[in-house]
């Protein structure tokens, strides 16, 4: 008997938990560390149905990006490996860094807001683990082997021809796909290029990136054909992360409580209010459509990923037994508990004026970075020499255009005054789209000026209408001079 079946056998996803037990352990695992296989039943109802569009439309999203350029640059690029990376189009570079820090730290403010306002909605509706398992694998899963109790009956079953040739069937697809993900998650690396260059050299040609392709295929196939629902409940920080974040006001996949108890089945012409019943007919519809194996009457569980299977199953539910929907609903559990209905509170509302200023401060963040960056760097061990009465030091100049235009630039001394430029060659020097210009300038100073051996210069770079582009401070040296 297969782990599978031992789990059918002893109950299953759908057996209620003691009330007074269940936070001690996880929905999909036995006390002694055994895991519990859940069979979800194929969920069907409005929020299916808006969740399935956003999964295609995401899905289409994640396939196409590596394809769309923007100016010639990639739409997002992140390589690592050759230090290359494209934003919206835009290039990155090391020196940039700040930029995606303070981006990276705002994103987890805004996500931590997020999360404290609007609990998990993230996890259910936009995760990529969510929309590969539910709208990818998952479905495949139904199409072979069919809905709940089918697939539990073929994992009772003896391996037949029909369970050889079904999971056969079903896992081949799996790989298939799990090859398709990882190849799309390479172009994000290293452009969908090389990817089909790779592809078209062969494995022989490029060994190592085969074999990282095929560790990086496994690892998708071991995540949705069998990890599946225990990398919300047991890898992702995100989700450890609820404990402390979500608190009473926090709006949630929630069962009303209030409402729902006493639960009890359902008897027809039975006046339940009479009996002192509440609108929880005990169905177990919720339990059995979970993708995570919990009952979403015992309260908020750090395995519900807020993905709304149960909120359609007892809308469903409901209709049919004449209740009103939204027993399970969106809601926070001060609102359950008070019967207060849905409102945008105070508090909301601030947190969502704080999520719009974060993101105007990213906007802010990416817009005010500059075009060009330049520096002067004096070579190594040089020092100045005097001609004709003026004291001459030479700099190292390198310029990084970061824009997607050939940009034509003019070196000027902001200050002090009486320095000036000696162009060895032309006083406009050309600096290509994305790429670094380098080069050599001396640069003047009148003997007769010259108060320290040392003082600070600051050197500006102009473009052709006289805009100043960058400046950069360093110094400047001359003969030695006592100071009193
Ligand atoms: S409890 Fe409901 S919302 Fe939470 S994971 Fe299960 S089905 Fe989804
Ligand atoms: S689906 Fe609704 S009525 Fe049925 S057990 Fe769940 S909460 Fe109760």
């Amino acid at each position: 008997m297969s782990k599978i079946d031992e789990d059918i056998a002893r109950g299953g996803q759908g057996q209620v938990l003691d009330p007074e037990t269940y936070r001690d352990s996880i929905g999909t695992m036995e006390q002694s560390g055994k895991r519990k296989w859940v069979f979800p039943k194929k969920p069907k109802g409005k929020y299916t149905n808006y969740r399935n569009l956003v999964s295609y439309i995401l899905l289409v999203v994640y396939f196409a990006v590596p394809f769309i350029k923007i100016n010639g640059n990639p739409f997002f690029l992140f390589n690592v490996i050759d230090r290359e990376f494209f934003i919206a189009g835009q290039p990155f570079y090391p020196q940039d860094f700040f930029i995606l820090t303070l981006g990276a730290i705002a994103s987890l403010i805004f996500i931590i807001i997020f999360t404290i306002a609007f609990g998990r909605i993230f996890c259910g509706w936009i995760c990529p683990q969510t929309i590969f398992m539910e709208s990818v694998f998952r479905k495949i899963e139904y199409l072979i082997e069919g809905d709940r109790n089918k697939q539990m009956k073929l994992a009772r079953q003896e391996w037949n021809t029909e369970k050889i040739w079904k999971r056969s069937l079903k896992w081949s697809i799996y790989v298939i796909i799990s090859l398709i993900i990882t190849h799309f998650m390479f172009m994000y690396i290293v452009g969908y290029e090389k990817v089909l260059n790779i592809i078209s050299e062969g494995p022989f040609t490029h060994p190592t990136n085969f074999m990282v392709m095929i560790l990086f295929t496994a690892a998708f196939y071991f995540v949705f054909a069998w990890f599946r629902e225990q990398v919300c409940t047991l890898v992702c920080p995100y989700g450890r992360l609820q404990g402390v974040l979500i608190d009473k006001e926090t709006i949630n996949v929630f069962y009303d409580f209030k409402r729902g108890e006493n639960r009890s089945k359902w008897r027809k012409g039975e006046d339940r209010k009479a009996e002192g019943k509440g609108d929880c007919i005990d169905c177990h519809q919720c339990v059995v459509v979970c993708p995570t194996g919990i009952d979403i009457r015992d309260g908020q569980q750090l395995e519900c990923v807020n993905c709304t299977a149960c909120i359609d199953a007892c809308d469903e539910v409901m209709e049919k037994v004449g209740l009103p929907k939204g027993l399970v609903r969106y809601a926070s559990e001060k609102e359950i508990e008070t019967g207060a209905p849905y409102k945008f509170t105070g508090r909301m509302k601030g947190f969502a004026l704080v999520l719009v200023l974060l993101v105007g401060f990213l906007g802010y963040l990416l817009s005010s970075r500059g075009e060009m960056e330049a520096k002067f760097i004096k070579p190594a061990g040089s020092t100045f020499f005097v001609k004709e009465g003026k004291i001459i030091n030479t700099y190292n100049y390198t310029f990084l255009n970061k824009t997607n235009d050939k940009k034509i630039v003019t070196i000027k001394v902001i200050k002090p005054a009486h320095a000036e430029v000696g162009y060895s060659a032309s006083s406009k020097i050309t600096v290509e789209r994305d790429k670094i210009s380098k080069g050599t300038i001396n640069i003047s100073f009148p003997e007769s000026e010259m108060n320290l051996s040392k003082q600070n210069i600051t050197i500006g770079v102009y473009d052709m209408k006289g805009k100043l582009i960058d400046s950069y401070q360093t110094y400047f040296e001359g003969p030695f001079k006592l100071q009193f």
